[in-house]
């Protein structure tokens, strides 16, 4: 990305969306919608102070909700440019309520509440999309459980939890754990606003909150202050209680050891992609190798059909994940997950070889969910007037596999099909030498000079 960024003959729109597109191959004007970012990107140093200052917290999407980050922020770490960009919906200062602090403490003026989005109107001869992918939902698949128990989940998930830039700094603690914490945190601050409160009472009144309750109970007032002071006492009690248990369930919280990977969630499935997604058996073992090499106690089981470890090298990784990570591999397509004591998952399979029906409790279930078509390619697709597949990739065949239905606009990446990182590249210079050729045949002076 840096190269890119620093390229003479690239610009980067970062923050833009293609509006629209007319034209043809060879000639085509393109709208572009550059998104206000509040922060101006000439100035911007990417320090950080006005994140750091910013009292505003969203819950943070690209840590798949498992963190949290500030009004003004940058998207993750290594975007270019590295600038920061105030989020229009949670900004207190962009929604009429006083703050701007970042401005305050910005020290190259970058922030400027008042910018507005840009449209960019640019001639180009070809165009490439390279819009990615978006993961499978799980809980269209009921039986996985995903939303109802806490420790189950996607992959893309658990790699925030494994980076040493996630929320955890790398350390896989388990979700049901983490949200008890942030629950414990926010129940402190409560009790510690009610204690406030009771303690002005009980000097108000020369008693104690437990000797008041006792008679208000027996004889209850209509005294709007003894009303108010029961009030406050009892949802005190109620917190305390919840944080007894709370503070009792996490005591002993460890990190995640026992890890169950589940494989073809939603992909080589006829309800959803009966196609296989191609790069996630091998993201799994990726995944269950590092994380052993985080704390070497982890071990892994990953549960597939079949382990599909195609491309050079990759059968010899998974055979190395098997003999020195700790990774068990079962054959056996799993049918159900539940809730076992300690808010362990439990896995319910078929292990095909033995043909028997088992279940085993792990810490964390990792489910290896199918890649799907990124959200909004419907609106994109009719922008560049280009068509779809039956599932909502780009269409492309199979003689011309980064062609798509237009002439002059073609695809890349998982945008057309589901591919892993080395395949997207390769025809990612596939997708650029196709537009290269129509530029060049639209040019007959370049065309020429390449002859
Ligand atoms: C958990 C997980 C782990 C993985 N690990 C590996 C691995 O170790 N090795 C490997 O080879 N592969 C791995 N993969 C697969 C890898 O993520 C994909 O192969 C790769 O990201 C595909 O690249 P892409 O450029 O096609 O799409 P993406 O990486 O999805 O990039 C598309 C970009 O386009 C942007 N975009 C989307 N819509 C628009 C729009 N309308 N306008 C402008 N921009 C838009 C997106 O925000 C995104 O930045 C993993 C996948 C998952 C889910
Ligand atoms: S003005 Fe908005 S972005 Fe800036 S510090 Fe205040 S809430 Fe955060
Ligand atoms: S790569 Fe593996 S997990 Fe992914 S769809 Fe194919 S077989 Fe299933």
């Amino acid at each position: 990305m840096l190269d890119v960024g620093r390229h003479p003959n690239i610009d980067l729109l970062a923050y833009s969306e293609v509006q629209h597109i007319e034209g043809q191959a060879g000639n085509f004007k393109v709208t572009v919608r550059k998104k206000a970012r509040y922060v101006d990107e000439d100035k911007c140093t990417g320090c950080g102070l006005c994140s750091e200052k910013c009292p505003t917290t969203v819950v943070d999407a690209f840590n798949e909700g498992l963190g949290m980050r500030r009004a003004v922020y940058a998207y993750f770490a290594q975007g270019i440019p590295s600038t920061r960009t105030i989020d229009p919906d949670h900004c207190r200062q962009l929604n009429g309520k006083k703050c701007g602090i970042c401005q305050k403490v910005c020290q190259a003026g970058a922030i400027d509440y008042t910018q507005q989005d840009r449209l960019i109107e640019l001639q180009v001869g070809a165009v490439i999309a390279a819009v990615g992918y978006d993961v499978f939902d799980p809980a269209q698949i009921a039986e996985y459980r995903y939303r109802e128990i806490e420790n189950v989940v996607t992959a893309i998930e658990f790699e925030r939890l494994l980076s040493a830039s996630g929320p955890t700094s790398g350390h896989v603690y388990r979700p049901s754990d983490l949200n008890a914490k942030a629950e414990i945190q926010v129940l402190e601050k409560q009790a510690a606003k009610s204690g406030r409160m009771l303690a002005r009472f009980e000097k108000k009144y020369g008693r104690t909150s437990a000797d008041f309750f006792m008679q208000y109970q027996a004889a209850p007032t209509d005294d709007a202050d003894q009303e108010k002071w029961a009030r406050v006492y009892q949802e005190d009690l109620a917190r305390k209680e919840r944080l007894a248990a709370l503070n009792d369930a996490v005591k002993d919280a460890a990190t995640a050891k026992r890890l169950a990977f589940i494989q073809c969630v939603g992909s080589r499935d006829f309800r959803f992609y009966p196609f296989c997604s191609g790069y996630c058996c091998m993201h799994s073992i990726k995944e269950a190798i590092i994380a052993n090499e985080h704390e070497p106690q982890t071990v892994s089981t990953i549960f597939g059909m079949d382990i599909r470890a195609v491309g050079k090298g990759f059968e010899e990784y998974k055979i190395r994940g098997g003999n020195k990570s700790g990774i068990t591999y079962v054959r056996g397509r799993v049918a159900e997950i539940i809730e076992g004591p300690g808010r362990n998952p439990v896995v319910v399979y078929e292990d095909t070889r033995t043909r028997s029906v088992k279940q085993e409790a792990f810490d964390l279930v990792i489910l290896a969910t199918a890649c799907a078509p990124t959200r909004g390619i419907a609106e994109l697709a009719a922008t560049l007037n280009v068509a779809l597949d039956d599932y909502g990739f780009i269409k492309t065949v199979p003689s011309a596999p980064v062609d798509t239905s237009m002439r002059g606009i073609f695809v890349c990446g998982c945008a057309g099909a589901p591919m892993d990182v080395p395949e997207s590249v390769a025809q990612a210079s596939s997708a650029a030498e196709r537009a290269a050729e129509i530029i060049f045949q639209s040019d007959p002076v370049k065309e020429k000079a390449v002859a």
